[in-house]
């Protein structure tokens, strides 16, 4: 298989050329083996190249009738040894050879130039008999020009066997003058062309899976990385398709502008593509800022450049766009070795992939100064080199998605950990707050149930604790009996003695009913003022009013000592025993006691008068 002209092949025509261009004009009478070049007979392929003669036509002005007298002259020279090139040249070239076909079974062969971009290529076929042929090729004629529809210049010679035929083959090109010649018999030229085209759609065939492959992960991930290995793949591909010959058959065949400045252009547009994806890959910005600026210049360099080739001529633009290519890959190998120096793992993927590629490209320059053997390996350096690259690449980039992704898991499970801390903490002061907001509550409702100057229940409290006393004693049978309790004059002790004494007093009578009623398991609360109201179950009217006689009797028998003055205060009480049987409430049962303190009072106080009577 061979693909013809590689991106490295024009520079391969640029590092050759020199020594070429050292070959000295062939001496005026330099005799020229004009002596005819024989077919074999049993042979369907023959290189051409090595049996021609060639003269340089400097200001590209000579005519068919002077080359052929030139030829007669004897100013055509042998081709230089082992070589079909002439590098960048101006002016034209004129081919020479005499050709005897000498199978008799093959009157028809095919010329194929085995180089794509040469520019006119005029090919004049001299029979003995005087006839004649003009054919055309090269990219600034039109495809369909062609005498086979393939990606070489090419064309159908009538080679009677045993005649002698004078092929006369004028080429004038802008890019560099390479002759690789060759002819074919149909059946011949036919294998051939099938096996290349096996090689090379399997070629394109690796990069267009690679294509689609980190398009859709572009579009999925939407990491630029992607983005720009997609645009360096499809420019690199576009370089090779266009020396191939195959971007003037199937994308430009009747564009000899494009079929010139594609090869420069794209050259740049892959260049910005490497450049660009080192950057976003190797994480340059954040990783080697001067290496990421410079970087950056090339990539405006490329850009200026590509710019430029639109209007350069081929000859200028080409070599200096393929030159340029060793500087950048250069410095993206440089870029990825010290992202691996500073220890960024995803980058040894990324330069072994520069290296299969740089190791590819030498081994076909290699081939070429016949440094190295030439076998498939070495011969295909470039293609093998190329895919194996993009390849690389493609894992690399896979290898780094995934360092990526495991960074980010670890971020995440880190922030997750943190957080339960957190939640944690907060769960914990919050229950503190709220265990503390419980006992101000209940110290807070604790005191909502006591009075403040006594200690004892409030009105409040007494109705809502009397209430289920009330349930209890109803569904039990047993009884439940209240006592009303006021302290006399007291607003003659207030008057007497001052509020304070009063209040005093008011604490003292509070404690010793307290005091008296604990046994009784009774409820007591202050009712108001200097009365006081208690709830005493288990008890019948009889043994509530012995416990109310008890209290009478205990604050009678002894005066209360209040800022240092003995005071005597006296207590009126009246008792009811809640009958359970009737449906009234506490309001009646408590205007029932209430009234029976009334009677204490009225009947001269300091006693205790029980509902019974009244009632
Ligand atoms: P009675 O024997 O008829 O009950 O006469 P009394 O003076 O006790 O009754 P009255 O209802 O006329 O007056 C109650 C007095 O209780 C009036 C008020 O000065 C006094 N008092 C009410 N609450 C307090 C209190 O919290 N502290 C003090 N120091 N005195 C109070
Ligand atoms: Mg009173
Ligand atoms: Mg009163």
């Amino acid at each position: 298989m061979r693909i013809g002209g590689f991106w490295p092949g024009v520079v391969l025509g640029l590092l050759l050329s020199p020594g070429l261009h050292a070959h000295p004009a062939p001496a005026a009478g330099h005799t020229t083996d004009t002596a005819p070049t024989r077919l074999p007979e049993d042979s369907s392929e023959f290189l051409l190249t090595p049996h021609v003669s060639y003269l340089h036509d400097g200001d590209g002005g000579m005519r068919l009738e002077d080359a052929v007298a030139a030829l007669e002259d004897a100013a055509f020279a042998p081709m230089p040894e082992g070589s079909n090139s002439f590098g960048f040249q101006d002016g034209a070239f004129w081919f020479h050879a005499r050709i005897v076909n000498q199978a008799p079974d093959e009157p028809q062969w095919l010329l194929v130039q085995q180089y794509p971009l040469s520019d006119s290529i005029d090919l004049h076929v001299l029979h003995p008999d005087g006839r004649s042929e003009h054919l055309r090729g090269g990219d600034h004629r039109p495809f369909s020009a062609r005498s086979v529809r393939y990606r070489h210049p090419n064309f159908w010679l009538d080679l009677p066997p045993g005649e002698p035929v004078d092929v006369f083959i004028r080429i004038q090109s802008e890019s560099s003058m390479q002759v690789p010649l060759r002819l074919y018999t149909p059946t011949a030229f036919a294998e051939m062309s099938r096996d290349i085209q096996f090689g090379i759609g399997l070629y394109y065939g690796i990069l267009l899976s690679l294509f689609f492959y980190n398009l859709v992960l572009w579009l999925t991930t939407r990491d630029s990385s992607y983005f720009w290995y997609v645009f360096h793949l499809t420019a690199f591909g576009l370089v090779l398709f266009t020396l191939n010959g195959l971007g003037f058959e199937y994308l430009w065949p009747d564009s000899p502008w494009l079929a010139d400045k594609s090869v420069p252009l794209s050259i740049c547009l892959a260049q910005v593509g490497v450049q660009q994806f080192a950057r976003r890959f190797l994480d340059l910005r954040n990783r080697w800022r001067t290496g990421d600026r410079i970087g950056l210049a090339l990539i405006v360099f490329f850009l200026l450049l590509g710019v430029a080739s639109a209007f350069l001529p081929y000859r200028i633009s080409t070599p200096f766009a393929s030159a340029s290519v060793f500087i950048s890959i250069g410095w993206v190998a440089v870029e990825a070795i010290v992202a691996i120096r500073r220890g960024y793992a995803p980058a040894r993927i990324f330069l072994l992939a520069w290296a299969a590629f740089l190791v590819g490209t030498a081994m076909f320059v290699s081939v070429a100064f016949a440094l190295l053997p030439k076998t498939f390996v070495t011969e295909y350096g470039v293609q093998i080199g190329s895919a194996l690259e993009m390849l690389l690449l493609s894992i690399a980039l896979g290898h780094r998605y995934a360092a990526l992704r495991n960074e980010n898991e670890h971020i995440v499970r880190n922030a997750k950990h943190q957080l339960e801390h957190q939640v944690e903490a907060r769960t914990r002061e919050l229950s503190d707050a709220l265990g503390q907001l419980g006992d101000a509550h209940a110290r807070l409702r604790e005191s909502s149930q006591r009075d403040a100057l006594t200690g004892l229940h409030t009105r409040r409290h007494f109705h809502e604790q009397l209430a289920p006393m009330l349930e209890e004693a109803r569904t039990s049978g047993r009884p439940l009996s209240l006592l009303m309790i006021d302290l006399d004059h007291f607003k003659q002790i207030n008057d007497r003695h001052g509020h304070l004494a009063g209040d005093a007093c008011l604490r003292w009578a509070a404690h010793a009913i307290g005091d008296t009623l604990r046994r009784h398991h009774a409820l007591v609360a202050r009712f108001g003022g200097e009365e006081f109201v208690a709830a005493l179950p288990d008890h019948d009217l009889d043994a509530a009013e012995a416990a109310a006689e008890n209290i009478r009797r205990q604050l009678d028998s002894a005066p209360c000592e209040a800022l240092n003055r003995k005071t005597v205060v006296t207590t009126s009480i009246g008792v009811h025993q809640i009958d359970t049987g009737l449906p009234g409430g506490i309001d009646a049962a408590l205007e029932l006691a209430d009234r029976a303190l009334y009677r204490a009072k009225s009947e001269g106080r300091n006693c205790v008068r029980t509902s019974a009577v009244t009632s």
